[in-house]
């Protein structure tokens, strides 16, 4: 017998398939990890395919030396899936199949703990055993009472207790038996007692919308606090009742304690956590509990996505806006598609899930595509929070240059004064964006990417947001020597300094990217803010999503522009959603809440919108000027990135691309409305000079055209460039 492997080397020259020769009593199938000869290496590859047969001269082949898994790694449908990823986003063989498993498995790195556990043999008479013991091997008898009292006790606890000769002598007489048993690493959760809610109308209609066993696209609306999560939860029970499994994704941030404890306390150890926060050994034992059938419902992150889970009832996606669920490096792929690829092998709905959802999603469901269920109101009944919009520019004109506007201030205050608590959302960490001198105009920048260095006051550090870099801070331009600096937009630092000195007894915590590196920072922050009253909580929009506190009552946008103003044809909708998400945390329970948004444009559409929740009236005006600027949905909009360490190197792989596209452009010239070459709006990252083409065309010759695209760009690959296609990528700098 005979497989075809893809060997575990990303290397474009050995992304193919070889043949190997299964030696004879070895078990292997399709998708089962094993060890080759490659070369004068040996190298992990994944076999796909198993048969009788090889169109190869048999001498030249070379035997499989081992099974790496005592089971088989990539299941039927990701072998399928890994079929449909190469050939739609045209990736790496091993980059995909890597995807699929977690990546200390790799190597070996992560082992499962097999503990060795002892009780007596259950086949023989205690008493005899007793007897046959002399009377001054008072270790002995104690060994044997012990172990009759307690049962199954780990040997390591048996051996320093009673001595390991003593264990071994008994377990040679056959008086104890030993026995193996995995120790599974599971993330522990306090769970609690959820009260069992009755459904609202609302849900009530949703649940009931959804036709399980069928594949089909629902698209859940619902304001937040609507209770989608009931939904999704009840669905899930469905499932397993009718002995089927489920994939629920979240997105990284969202992943709060609160959605865990949820999910634990409803479905307990049929539950399987993957996120980036589990240690190797937890994610390596939680992957093999849903591969073994153990969990059946997956509960993470985007590459949950790619749980080895069977048997598929339904996939969810909530918050399915965001843009994290597009994978922005490689292997790049869209986790919607992904989903979508697997609802139809397995013939289950797909549901996705936003207070916001994406324009394209929304208009999806007006054409049709999807079906759309709505929850338009709160479950607990509640009004949303009254959104006050704030000119900050009338502020400056009344003579308040501050950060917080008078009306925040005066609000904080009150907040304070009542006991209870406030969130302020900025979406920028660090003191401030820049530093620059006034004097010459000197700009601190990165030595390796083309971007300036942000101010971390509270360690005195410049750094750089792309690559990390880290720098001294400056006291004087090292330029002129000048001591005049300018400071650029503020930062979550600054705002909290600002809020110490108006509020020096208050508990001011601050959640983003620099707090919240070390394991469980970020459930010690919230949980010391929920405790805390007083208290206010700054953030990025780590602190936008999914956390549900009952007694914050004051929500504060400190510069709701930030988000809006961004060169991307997809600004309004994400301002839309933040505002609508960061408002969401306000007057959640029995108390009011109220939200404060500062803006130096309180006219634009988006602020209207979204302060009077009005989602439709946002979509309409949105879905118009895209169709009458032909932007998606309407249009494919396609980035081809070239980068590598040398300026020319760059230019001239970016020029020849661009040439033969040129043919392409002009054989479908009617279909495109956008085409050109440039440097990418950060010419620089990580010293690697950047140049990029950019497309937008008509959907209908999407696959047309990306089939050319592919194709000029494999035949343009080389060791000194790397070439990435992108189709609407989410970031365009
Ligand atoms: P969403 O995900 O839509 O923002 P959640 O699922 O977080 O909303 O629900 C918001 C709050 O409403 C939660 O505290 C939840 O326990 C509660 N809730 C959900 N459904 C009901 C219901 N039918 N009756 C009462 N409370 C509910
Ligand atoms: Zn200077
Ligand atoms: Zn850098």
């Amino acid at each position: 017998m005979y497989a075809e492997i893809i060997v575990d080397l990303l290397n474009s020259e050995t992304d193919k398939v070889f043949d190997y020769i299964i030696p004879e009593n070895t078990n292997i199938k399709e998708g089962t990890r094993v060890l080759v000869p490659f070369g004068n290496r040996k190298l992990e590859g994944y076999v796909i395919k198993v048969k009788n047969h090889t169109e190869l001269s048999i001498d030249k082949l070379k035997p499989i030396i081992s099974v790496l898994d005592d089971f088989v790694a990539i299941i039927p449908e990701m072998l399928s899936l890994k079929d449909y990823m190469v050939k739609r986003y045209n990736l790496r063989l091993a980059d995909t199949l890597r995807l699929f498993i977690p990546s200390e498995m790799r190597g070996s790195k992560v082992k499962p703990i097999i503990k060795t556990y002892c009780e007596i043999n259950k086949n023989i008479d205690l008493d005899d055993v007793i007897n046959s013991i002399p009377k001054n091997a008072k270790r002995q008898k104690d060994l044997i009472s012990f172990l009759s009292n307690f049962g199954k006790i780990e040997i390591s606890v048996i051996n320093s207790k009673f001595g390991s000769e003593n264990v071994k002598k008994f377990i040679s007489l056959n008086y104890i038996v030993q026995t193996k048993e995995e120790f599974e690493r599971t993330p522990s959760f306090s769970e609690y007692k959820q009260a069992v809610l009755q459904h609202t109308k609302e849900q009530k209609r949703a649940i009931e919308s959804i036709i399980l066993n069928k594949y089909e696209k629902y698209l859940l609306h619902g304001v937040t606090g609507s209770g989608k999560t009931e939904v999704y939860m009840t669905i899930i029970e469905n499932v397993l009742k009718a002995k089927k499994t489920a994939i629920m994704l979240v997105p990284e941030i969202s992943l709060t304690p609160q959605i865990m404890h949820n999910f634990k306390s409803r479905f307990g150890q049929n539950v399987a956590l993957l996120h980036s926060g589990l240690s190797a050994g937890e994610k390596y034992d939680e992957w093999r509990r849903v591969r073994s059938g153990k969990a059946r419902v997956v509960v993470g992150a985007r590459s949950a996505i790619f749980a080895p889970i069977e048997n598929v009832g339904v996939i969810i996606i909530d918050e399915e806006h965001d843009s994290s669920y597009s994978s922005e490096s490689n292997p790049r792929y869209k986790t919607q598609e992904v989903a979508d690829f697997r609802a139809k092998y397995n013939m289950c709905p797909l549901i996705l899930g936003s207070a916001t959802p994406s324009i394209n999603s929304y208009y999806q469901a007006e054409i049709g595509e999807y079906k759309l269920l709505e929850l338009p109101t709160r479950a607990n009944g509640k009004e949303m929070p009254k959104i006050q919009i704030v000119d900050m520019l009338s502020e400056i004109r009344n003579g308040n240059m501050g950060i917080f506007s008078n009306a925040l201030k005066s609000d904080l205050f009150d907040c304070i004064n009542e006991k209870k608590q406030a969130m302020l959302f900025l979406n920028r960490r660090g003191y401030t964006s820049f530093m620059m001198c006034r004097n010459c105009g000197y700009v601190a920048k990165c030595s390796d990417c083309d971007v300036s260095l942000v101010h971390h006051k509270y360690e005195e550090r410049l750094k750089c947001h792309y690559c990390g870099k880290r720098y001294k801070a400056l006291t004087k331009c090292p330029e002129c020597g000048s001591s005049e600096l300018k400071q650029g937009a503020i930062g979550t630092e600054r705002v909290v300094a600002e809020l110490k000195s108006m509020f020096p007894n208050v508990k001011i915590l601050r959640m983003d990217n620099d707090t919240t590196k070390n394991k469980n920072a970020h459930q010690r922050i919230l949980e010391e803010f929920s405790s805390t009253h007083p208290a206010i909580l700054v953030g990025t929009q780590m602190i936008a999503k999914g956390h549900d506190f009952p007694d914050v009552t004051l929500v504060g946008i400190i510069d709701a522009d930030q988000s809006l103003y961004q060169s991307d044809y997809r600004s309004p909708e994400r301002a839309f959603a933040l505002i609508t998400q960061v408002s969401g945390r306000a007057g959640r329970k029995d108390l009011e809440g109220k939200v404060i948004l500062q803006t130096y444009n309180p006219k634009h559409y988006v602020y209207k919108f979204a302060s009077n929740y009005n989602y439709k009236a946002f979509y309409e005006k949105e879905i118009n000027l895209r169709e009458t600027t032909k932007f998606p949905p309407f249009t494919t909009i396609v980035r081809i990135l070239v980068s590598s360490e040398n300026e020319d190197v760059t230019k001239n792989s970016i020029r020849k691309i661009y040439n033969q596209l040129a043919d392409v452009y002009n054989d479908y010239k009617e279909d495109f409305y956008y085409f050109n070459a440039m440097k990418s709006p950060v010419g620089r990252i990580k010293n690697k000079v950047r140049y990029q083409i950019l497309m937008r065309f008509t959907k209908n010759v999407e696959s047309d055209i990306m089939s050319k695209i592919y194709a000029i760009t494999d035949s343009e690959k080389c060791a000194k460039v790397s070439i990435f296609v992108e189709i609407d990528p989410q970031n365009l700098s």
